[in-house]
């Protein structure tokens, strides 16, 4: 047996057999095809998409560095044309029936061994480059490749890391726990694991990755980070023994389901869910959710390989709303981008992506995508109560922009006699130290704020959410950030707003009565936390002194 630790982002425990969904040294898959036709399409959407990229390196790097030194990049494009290398790639993919990438990635250690065993000191050079266009290549093709289908049994997920995009398209209920070697309790990967009720630990370290094989069992302990590579009895037993504990701890907490959110002295609060996709819905209501806080739509759009249309959208839209049956449900728009990537938004690589193009930026550039989407929205609220919120606004004009965009689409439906309910709610998330600092005029513009606290405190303490070695400076107490939700909150309810918090850190009963005292009217938390976050209301009195 050998235990490593992480941490535990989902608390709740299993044991399973690990099923690896990377190769672990290269990160590249090999994956048995059946349409060869689709694999070679992907190539060459590969190889456009890697050509592209080198053209913009090599002009970039011929105006800042010169001709001589931007001429490896010219290299590289040669090399990526080399029929040689692209006919071991093409003939890789038709006689071993693999994946694009894995032929790729096989050409490239071939044609490196071969570069390195020359003698010519020029030649022996170009293995790195050979290895370099591959990877380049590989990752234009990346995402395409739906890993997250993997399980054909129960299993425990292993990896390398996850993105969203791979988490999302599992197939849940044959995932009985995650475990990253890399990877943060913040990330989109470790929310989805709790919106997905999944026992999760990230951050395993590499040693995890290395050490543990596909087959092995795997005990994942999500409440202390532990994992215990093929556990010894007495760390079965224990695990059991927890596992008990943990279902009895769940089943007195359903005690509380039917039971008001109010306080000692009298104060109410409303306790909605966090989910990610129409399927999360069961747990909601489930759990007692009095509504939805928050539906990341841009899962929709990560589990499809292009763009939804207005159909698709409208048809999920109204299921959410059908299905919680008049309770509030607050759909996000798009907020795609930084760690949320779809190949088809066909963006450019970014520097630092969690700054760049994502959410409203992104709806606002391409505002053809976002007028579908709010199209579908407007048309679904009609059968609920529906609130629409709008993801990192920074600026006062980028809401002024966002409203007339919504008046314009309302018009459009209007001339053309579609309904829409005219009591849709509008609301802003407050994830941005900018938009907690003018909430004040962003207010009496909106019905509703809620707080997004994980990109909050990754923007006000400027840390990188995504980054695991950055733990003990990103402090979710700090001083800083609980003043800007304080702010904001006092903002809010100047102007009439009501306020809410659907970040991670809603979830934190330590701070539950914080938030409460400063007047937050809605705390949105993952569906398995609702009733943890009930107990903890309930048992504050707010009469008595802080
Ligand atoms: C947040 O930033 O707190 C939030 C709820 O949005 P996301 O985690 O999806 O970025
Ligand atoms: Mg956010």
């Amino acid at each position: 047996m050998r235990k490593f630790c992480g941490k535990g982002v989902y608390g709740a425990l299993a044991v399973g057999k690990a099923t690896f969904v990377k190769c672990r040294e290269t990160e590249i898959c090999r994956c048995e095809v059946s349409d060869i036709g689709e694999e070679l399409s992907r190539l060459e959407k590969g190889k456009a998409k890697a050509a592209k990229q080198l053209a913009q390196i090599y002009e970039r790097a011929l105006r800042e560095v010169g001709e001589d030194n931007a001429r490896i990049f010219e290299t590289h494009m040669m090399m990526l044309e080399d029929e040689d290398y692209n006919e071991s790639i093409r003939n890789i993919i038709r006689t071993q029936s693999v994946n694009a990438e894995y032929a790729v990635f096989v050409t490239g250690e071939n044609f490196a061994s071969m570069f390195s065993s020359m003698d010519d000191s020029y030649m022996k050079a170009r293995a790195a480059d050979v290895k370099d266009i591959s990877q380049r290549l590989c990752e234009c093709m990346a995402s395409r490749h739906k890993r997250g289908t993997v399980p054909k049994e129960p299993c425990i997920i292993c990896a390398d890391d996850l993105a969203p995009s791979e988490t999302v398209l599992f197939d849940k209920d044959n995932v009985l726990a995650f475990v990253t070697g890399k990877g943060s309790e913040n990330s989109h990967t470790a929310i989805l694991a709790r919106n997905m009720n999944i026992p999760a630990v990230v951050g395993a370290g590499k040693e995890f990755c290395e050490f543990a094989k596909d087959g092995d069992i795997v005990a994942v302990d999500g409440y202390t980070g532990e994992v215990f590579v093929c556990p010894d009895k007495a760390t079965l037993e224990m695990i059991e023994k927890k596992q008990k504990a943990d279902m009895e701890k769940k089943e007195l907490l359903k005690n509380l389901k039917g039971k008001e959110n109010v306080t000692l002295d009298g104060r109410r609060i409303n306790i909605y869910a966090n989910i990610g996709s129409v399927d999360h819905v069961g747990a909601a209501l489930f759990n007692d959710a009095e509504g939805i806080g928050l539906f990341r739509s841009e899962f929709l759009y990560l589990e499809s390989s292009d763009y939804p249309d207005e159909e698709r959208q409208f048809s999920v839209y109204k299921r959410v709303l059908e299905c919680m049956g008049g309770k509030k449900v607050i759909i996000r728009t798009l907020d795609i981008g930084a760690d949320k990537r779809a190949d088809y938004f066909g963006l450019e690589n970014e520097e630092n992506p969690a700054l760049g193009l994502r959410a409203i930026r992104l709806c606002l550039e391409r505002e053809d995508v976002f007028r579908t989407q709010l199209r579908a929205l407007f048309r679904a609220s009609v059968y609920g109560s529906l609130g629409i919120m709008f993801p990192m606004i920074a600026n006062e004009w980028e809401l002024d922009k966002v409203l007339d965009i919504c008046d314009s689409v309302k018009s459009g439906l209007k001339k053309e006699g579609t309904e829409y309910s005219t009591s849709t709610e509008i609301g802003i998330m407050i994830e941005t130290p900018a938009a907690a600092l003018i909430s004040e005029k962003l207010s009496p513009k909106v019905d509703f704020f809620s707080i997004g606290t994980n990109d909050l405190t990754q923007y006000t303490l400027a840390v990188d959410r995504q980054n695991p070695l950055l733990e003990r400076f990103c402090d979710t107490h700090h001083e800083a950030v609980l003043e800007l939700i304080r702010m904001t909150a006092q903002n809010a309810h100047k102007h009439g707003a009501w306020v809410g918090i659907c970040g991670e850190l809603a979830a934190d009963t330590s701070l539950t009565e914080v938030f409460l005292r400063m007047g937050i009217d809605e705390l949105s938390v993952s569906p398995s936390y609702i009733l943890k976050v009930r107990e903890a209301v309930r048992s504050i009195d707010l009469g008595s002194p802080e």
